[in-house]
């Protein structure tokens, strides 16, 4: 079993290979109670990949990935590795925005606890094919490096979530890209998000598209990989325009630039 990187922190994501002499099947990972599903690559029979994503306030520590697997003999092939989580380097942000946000009113916050239930929901279905092929992109052309993911913010002096994206300021109406193929799965306008896309990739990895001026997919659509969702924009909670681009890997928000980084190199 070999791992992207030897170490790891809050909000990577780690890609792990599983290489044998002989074709491996029914290969399942398990991270803390949490499944790790693994594929087989392309033209490599003796070779299962799977994502292994680090929480972005998961706790600093040890913990152990097991990996279990029947080989073509029939045998039971079993693996781990302990994988040491460090904290990550996070920016603090003290921000002035609008009271409505902050202080939302009963009716607000009943329909923003509704939809992060239904996120949540989304992100806990589990695909079981591999609905991407080939590599994942950034969203925006011509764009290869976003900020703030992880910045824990204090709003109007409250204490905020942690941002659990990556935030791409870019001129409104600039073209945003799927990431990779996969189905659409929410497509609409959200609270805190405002115009809102997510494709379900498969295998328990979602892309979610946020702050968008509009919206050019539907939910239930299968997509293509670089298809335009629809353009950048300021809606929802927001200072101006930007994509605000998150991935979550099996329920952890992780750094989506990583994702680029492991599955979009030759
Ligand atoms: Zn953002």
């Amino acid at each position: 079993m070999r791992l992207s990187s030897p170490v790891s922190s809050q909000g990577s994501l780690l890609l792990v290979e599983l290489k044998s002499a002989r074709a491996l099947t029914e290969v399942k990972g398990d991270w803390g109670g949490r499944s790790v599903p693994f594929w087989q690559e392309d033209g490599r029979e003796a070779t299962q990949a799977g994502l292994l994503g680090i929480d972005l306030e998961k706790a600093p520590g040890s913990y152990e990935l097991k990996v279990t697997a029947q080989n073509a003999a029939g045998g039971k092939v079993v693996c781990s590795a302990k994988i040491a989580v460090r904290a990550g380097k996070f920016a603090t942000e003290r921000l002035q925005v609008g009271k409505q946000f902050v202080e939302p009113n009963p009716e607000q916050i009943k329909r923003a606890d509704e939809e992060r239930q239904r996120l949540r929901e989304i992100f806990d279905r589990v695909t079981p094919e591999r609905l991407w092929n080939g590599k994942f992109r950034v969203p925006l052309d011509g764009v290869s490096a976003g900020g703030n993911f992880g910045r824990r913010r204090i709003l109007n002096g409250q204490p905020g979530s942690p941002h659990s994206g990556m935030d791409f300021p870019v001129p409104a109406g600039t073209p945003v890209h799927a990431a990779q193929r996969g189905r659409v799965v929410l497509a609409e306008e959200l609270f805190f998000s405002g115009n809102t896309v997510v494709i379900d990739h498969g295998l328990g990895t979602y892309t979610f598209y946020g702050h968008l001026s509009s919206i050019r997919a539907k939910a239930g659509d299968p997509i293509e990989a670089g298809a335009v969702l629809g353009e950048t924009g300021a809606t929802g909670r927001v200072t101006g325009p930007h994509l605000h681009w998150g991935l979550t890997v099996n329920r952890a928000r992780v750094n989506p630039l990583e994702i680029v980084a492991l599955l979009g190199k030759d």
